[in-house]
């Protein structure tokens, strides 16, 4: 299977080549010429099948530099029970009879982050030895507050690789903050930067085109790489849990073969969701996809009228992880539902670039239209969600899959849609306790320690294991950047003198 970029078809590369090179110098995202759908066969073996054989499948559809038993062997130290906290790896949790909750969240740093990113270590140090690649991957990471976590726990210490990750100052929970400064690890480096998710991501992305950067940071043994949803290396890792969770629905009664299922998603960058739509690809019989937004609803209107607008206020929310106005994997969908059409893709992100929005054709809005409804909250809604669904049910979420369920809501109350519906739970409660903890009226004037043990008495549940250490460990990285300084500590961190 070769790939090729959203911007120029004329591209072809093998996985691991586009493992190693995460974004296209175009500008581009990588996506497979085609995708594999399942043979009955291996329905028949994926519905009884461990979390691990499920996702080493469907990895090697679409990854066929991998030797099987690679990928089994990564499968099972990526989801392994050291690192996950439940045999399941991802359980699908019965809310409601037609609601399945997706929970993503068990592993090493409590949110979904680490279903791709436990796994992309693997991937990429085994594609930067098939490619023959003698420089040290170095990874540059924007995050808006899981990713980077969870991407310093998969890389931290892994041979030829070194990590540097930077996050919006004030746009990350004090929790998620001290996350990353704590993380140990000789190879890592973390920064926050003045400035929005948006403007982290926009600055690390025109690092990765600048031809003249891309030389110094060769001339220093560095080749970049990337850990952002836009690595297909992540992309196919969240496949697999769509697929897990709809056998698991299968093997538990909850739906018949005949039946479809929806499938709801709380949407920042339009990673996760994507993954839920090439699974259908794949032959996964998903009706609608259902994409969360909160008061940053540049997507809900995309999906009204086909116009992506971001030109409109940014809001600082409940829930961080989705504060984006510029999601970068919808130019894989818009990549697929133009019929893999490069130069329709490249002017409507040049016009992105110019004039902040494009508006797609009639047809590629039709198509999209048909599968993907919109809907989006405010933080006064996702809190009252988040205690509704406690008072309801006993069972606790946190600020993102709160979106989720209140968008899931509006969707089943619109359209009267009875099909069972696949959400997928984005972080534990305990990641954004606060919130939660203020959504429970509980007051949450004390820091942010104590607020993991209040959360802990008030719904008797454990705090997770990663998170009770964190406010133990000493803080390293307390480095702060501006943007236009950017480029010049990326280098710096080429050299290894930061
Ligand atoms: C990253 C993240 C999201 C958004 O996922 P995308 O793939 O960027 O759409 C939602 N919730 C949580 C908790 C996250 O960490």
């Amino acid at each position: 299977m070769n790939y090729f970029s959203t911007r120029d078809t004329s591209l072809r590369l093998s996985s691991a080549e586009a493992i190693v090179r995460g974004l296209s110098k175009d500008g581009g995202l990588f996506c497979p010429e085609s995708i594999p759908k399942f043979t009955d066969e291996e329905k028949a073996f994926l519905i009884s099948a461990s979390y691990q054989k499920r996702a080493a499948l469907v990895l090697g559809k679409f990854l066929t530099d991998f030797s099987e038993e690679e990928l089994i062997s990564f499968a099972e130290k990526a989801y392994s029970s050291e690192k996950f906290d439940t045999e399941a790896v991802a359980p699908v949790h019965m809310l409601e009879k037609n609601l399945g909750i997706l929970e993503l969240w068990h592993g090493p740093t409590c949110a979904f982050k680490d279903m791709a990113l436990q796994m992309l270590p693997y991937l990429l140090s085994s594609s930067l030895k098939k490619t023959g690649e003698k420089r040290t991957a170095s990874i540059l990471v924007a995050t808006s507050g899981d990713t980077g976590k969870a991407a310093l726990e998969g890389f931290a210490d892994v041979e030829g690789t070194k990590i540097a990750v930077f996050y919006p100052k004030d746009g990350v929970s004090k929790i998620q903050e001290r996350q990353m400064t704590t993380q140990s690890g000789e190879n890592v480096y973390v920064s926050s930067v003045v400035g929005n998710f948006d403007d982290v991501q926009s600055a690390m992305k025109e690092i990765f085109s600048d031809e003249e950067i891309r030389g110094k940071a060769s001339e220093n043994g560095c080749i970049f790489s990337s850990a952002n949803s836009i690595n297909w290396g992540r992309a196919v890792p969240q496949i697999a849990y769509y697929v897990s969770g709809y056998f698991d629905l299968l093997k538990n009664g909850a739906i018949s073969e005949d039946d479809e299922i929806n499938v709801c998603v709380p949407t920042g960058n339009f990673g996760n969701i994507l993954a839920a739509f090439y699974a259908r690809e794949m032959g996964i019989p998903i009706k609608k996809f259902i994409c969360a937004s909160n008061s940053n609803n540049v997507l809900t209107d995309f999906f009204k009228d086909g116009k992506y607008d971001k030109n409109r206020q940014f809001h600082v929310t409940a829930s961080p992880a989705m504060d984006i106005l510029v999601s970068s994997n919808l130019e894989r969908l818009i990549f697929n539902m133009s019929g893999n059409d490069d130069k329709t893709v490249r002017k409507y992100m040049s016009k992105l670039q110019s004039d902040g929005a494009y508006t797609v054709s009639a047809e590629i809005f039709s198509r999209i239209s048909d599968l993907f409804y919109g809907g989006c909250c405010d933080d006064v809604k996702t809190l009252k969600t988040i205690s509704d669904v406690f008072s309801e049910h006993n069972y606790l979420i946190d600020t993102h899959t709160a979106v989720a369920v209140n968008v899931y809501k509006k969707y089943a109350e619109e359209t009267q849609d009875g099909a069972v519906t696949l959400l997928a739970s984005t972080a534990s409660p305990f990641k954004f306790a606060d919130s939660v903890l203020s959504a429970l009226g509980i007051d949450i004037s004390s820091g942010g320690e104590e607020l993991l043990e209040i959360l802990s008495k008030t719904t008797k549940q454990k705090v997770p294991a990663p998170l009770a250490s964190i406010f133990e460990k000493e803080e390293r990285f307390l480095n702060t950047a501006n943007r236009e300084d950017l480029a010049d500590v990326v280098l710096k961190f080429t050299e290894g003198t930061v």
